[in-house]
């Protein structure tokens, strides 16, 4: 049998954010999104995925009917990102299972397919991540900004390079990532306290001495958080062959 033959997923769709640094008065996964909104994108893509079973939207408060009439299981979400997939993460019930953040509407099947195929091919493997190598020169400062409302709050301070940080090893990590729901269940359990700050389920795999591997993606996979992440989502969405469109929806 294939590895892909053999996978059987459930896709986990994390909606659940209030979209504030998007500034669009309500949760970013409802934006409306190139004739949709924006949840919609990842669902038909995982929906068009043929190794996803099963998918399990979390979505914010007050927006849980929101789905009502697909073939979802949706459930409330949690005060972090993290939270949110962990209380997804109880209605799983195959051996494999791909987290995905609703803020990245560009995944394609078959970006979903070759994480899931990069797990399958190492056994030893508790996870494999979608990617993308660093592009810019990468600074590190004392301190970072904070977003807000789409923008970075105008700082009253200067800030200085204290280092420039080798970009030859580095990776933006994206989603989807595919684990092992064993594996990721062991690490969750053993520790809760690390879901407040995790921004990936993925570092908690790394820092209890998992692997987790990397399938290089496409920086196309793009995460809405600014208006501007927005405006390019929909001029790539407006793009993409007819074709490929079709095939998720
Ligand atoms: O806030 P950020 O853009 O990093 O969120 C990434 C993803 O996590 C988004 O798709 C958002 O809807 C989701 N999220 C969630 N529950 C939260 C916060 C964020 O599902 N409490």
């Amino acid at each position: 049998m294939s590895p892909r033959a053999a996978a059987s997923v459930t896709a986990v769709i994390a909606a659940a954010g209030s979209g504030e640094r998007l500034g669009a008065g309500g949760p970013k996964a409802f934006v409306p999104l190139a004739g949709r909104p924006l949840v919609e994108w990842s669902i038909a893509a995982m929906r068009a995925a043929p190794s996803v079973r099963s998918i399990v939207v979390a979505c914010p408060p007050g927006h849980v009917h929101d789905l009502d009439g697909r073939e979802l299981d949706v459930l409330e979400g949690g005060a972090t990102r993290a939270q949110s997939v962990a209380n997804a993460l109880a209605a799983v019930g195959t051996e494999l299972v791909a987290i995905h953040d609703a803020a990245r509407p560009l995944v394609t099947p078959e970006l979903i397919e070759g994480v899931v195929a990069t797990l399958l091919a190492d056994p030893e493997a508790d996870g494999a991540i979608a990617a993308t190598p660093v592009t810019d020169t990468i600074k590190r400062a004392a301190r970072g900004l904070v977003m807000d409302s789409g923008a970075y709050r105008a700082p009253n301070q200067s800030f200085e390079v204290e280092e420039t940080v080798d970009r030859g090893q580095l990776w933006a990590a994206q989603t989807p990532q595919v684990f092992r729901v064993d594996a990721l269940r062991r690490v969750l359990e053993a520790d809760p306290s690390q879901l407040e700050g995790a921004t990936d389920e993925a570092v908690m795999v790394e820092a209890a001495g998992g692997r987790v591997l990397i399938h290089p993606a496409s920086a196309e996979n793009l995460k809405v958080t600014t208006p501007l992440d927005l405006r390019m989502a929909e001029l790539l969405l407006a793009n993409r062959d007819p074709d490929e469109q079709r095939a998720t929806e």
